[in-house]
C-alpha cells in the first residue's frame, strides 16, 4: 500500500485517509440548457455517488454560467482548461474549486506560474492532467515519460510553494495507464486521479476500466476515479461506484442484484431496471436490492437481499429480509416496492 498526502477541494479531502472519490465530466456546453437544469442533474449525479463534477471552461462567455454553478452546486466544481492560461485565471475568479490543466499545453512557463499563484491566493486545487496523446517526444516508454513530466511539473508547482495538487496520467491503453500510475506512486506521494481516457462506449469502457483501475485500486493506488465513457454520465457514476464496491473500497449505497431475464420471466427485470435504476441508486441507504424475473432464483436471492421483487405467476412478489410482504399486479410493482423500501 502507498501512503499519500491530501489535497482539499472545497473542503473535500482527496488522498490521505479519505475514501476514493468519484467524478465525472459534464457532457454539454454552457448555454445548451438552463443553469437550473444543470444543477438538477448535478444533484441527481451526487445522489448516485458522484463527489466532483468537471466542466469544460472554453471562453469568457462560459464565466457567468460557471460562476453560478460553482455557487449553487452541492458538490465541488472543477474547470477543465486547455491552452489559454487566461481561462484558468477566469475560472478561478469565477469560483472554481479546482482546475485541471496540462501545463504542457499552456505554453510559456510564466503562464503556468500565474495560474499557480492565482490558485494559491484563492485556495483552489489544481490537477496536473497528462494524457499520453499530448506527451512531448522523448526518451523512454510512454508511462516513464508521463511520470517524468508530472514530476517536473510538481517541482515547478513546489517552487511556488503550491502543494494542493492532484495528478492524473491517462492513456487509452489500459496497460500504459496502470504502469504510469504505479511508477508515479513509487516516486511521489501526491494523490492520483485515475481513469482510462477515450475508453469507448459504456460496455467497452466499463470492462476496460474495471480491468485496469480495479488492479490499481486493489493495490492502494487511486484517490479519485472516473470511468469515462462515450455514453451517459450517470452510467459513469454507476460504474465507478460499482467498481469501488467490487474492490471492497465502499460498502455504501444501494447494491443491485438482478437476473438477466430469460424465457421463464414473468416480471420484466430489464424494463424495471431501465425505469427505476436512478431512483434506486439515489436512495440514501446502504442496502442490497434484488430484482428477479421468476421463482427459479427469485425467492432464493430474496433471502440474501434487504429488499427483493420477483416474478411469481402473473404477479410480482415483494420481500423484505427474505420475508414475503405481499404480491401485487406487475403494473403496480414499482410503486409498492418503493413504498416497502421506504417503510423501513
Ligand atoms: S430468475 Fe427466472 S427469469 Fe431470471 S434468469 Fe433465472 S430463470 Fe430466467
Amino acid at each position: 500500500m502507498f501512503s499519500v498526502r491530501s489535497a482539499f477541494i472545497r473542503g473535500l479531502e482527496i488522498g490521505g485517509k479519505a475514501p476514493v472519490r468519484i467524478q465525472t465530466m459534464y457532457d454539454r456546453p454552457f448555454g445548451a440548457e438552463s443553469v437550473d437544469e444543470i444543477l438538477r442533474r448535478i444533484s441527481s449525479l451526487s445522489a448516485m455517488g458522484c463527489d466532483l463534477i468537471r466542466f469544460s471552461f472554453r471562453s469568457r462567455s462560459d464565466a457567468p454560467y460557471f460562476s453560478e454553478i460553482c455557487r449553487r452546486s452541492p458538490i465541488p466544481v472543477v474547470a477543465d482548461i486547455h491552452f489559454d492560461y487566461r481561462m484558468a485565471l477566469l475560472a478561478i475568479e469565477s469560483g472554481a474549486d479546482k482546475i485541471r490543466i496540462n501545463p504542457g499545453n499552456i505554453g510559456a512557463e510564466w503562464k503556468t506560474r500565474k495560474i499557480i499563484k492565482a490558485a494559491m491566493d484563492s485556495n483552489v486545487a489544481i490537477r496536473i492532467g497528462l494524457n499520453s496523446g499530448s506527451l512531448p517526444e522523448g526518451e523512454g516508454s510512454v508511462p516513464e515519460r508521463m511520470v517524468q513530466s508530472a514530476l517536473g511539473y510538481i517541482d515547478l508547482f513546489e517552487s511556488e510553494g503550491f502543494t494542493n495538487t492532484v495528478v492524473s496520467l491517462k492513456s487509452s491503453d489500459a496497460e500504459e495507464t496502470v504502469e504510469a500510475a504505479r511508477l508515479f506512486a513509487e516516486r511521489s506521494d501526491y494523490p492520483q486521479h485515475i481513469g482510462i481516457t477515450e475508453a469507448g462506449d459504456s460496455v467497452i469502457s466499463a470492462v476496460r476500466s474495471a480491468w485496469a483501475l480495479g488492479r490499481l485500486l486493489s493495490s492502494g493506488i487511486g484517490d479519485t476515479v472516473r470511468i469515462s465513457m462515450t455514453g451517459d454520465r450517470e452510467d459513469e457514476v454507476v460504474a465507478a461506484a460499482e467498481l469501488l464496491r467490487s474492490v471492497g473500497l465502499s460498502g455504501k449505497g444501494v447494491r443491485i442484484v438482478s437476473c438477466p431475464r430469460c424465457g421463464r420471466n414473468t416480471f420484466d427485470t430489464i424494463g424495471f431496471l431501465k425505469e427505476n435504476r436512478t431512483r434506486l441508486l439515489s436512495l440514501d441507504r446502504d442496502i442490497t436490492v434484488a430484482i428477479m424475473g421468476c421463482i427459479v432464483n427469485g425467492p432464493g436471492e430474496a433471502g440474501y437481499a434487504d429488499y427483493a421483487i420477483t416474478g411469481s405467476g402473473d404477479k410480482a412478489s415483494i420481500y423484505r429480509k427474505g420475508e414475503l410482504v405481499g404480491t401485487v399486479e406487475n403494473e403496480n410493482a414499482a410503486e409498492r416496492f418503493f413504498e416497502v423500501i421506504n417503510e423501513r
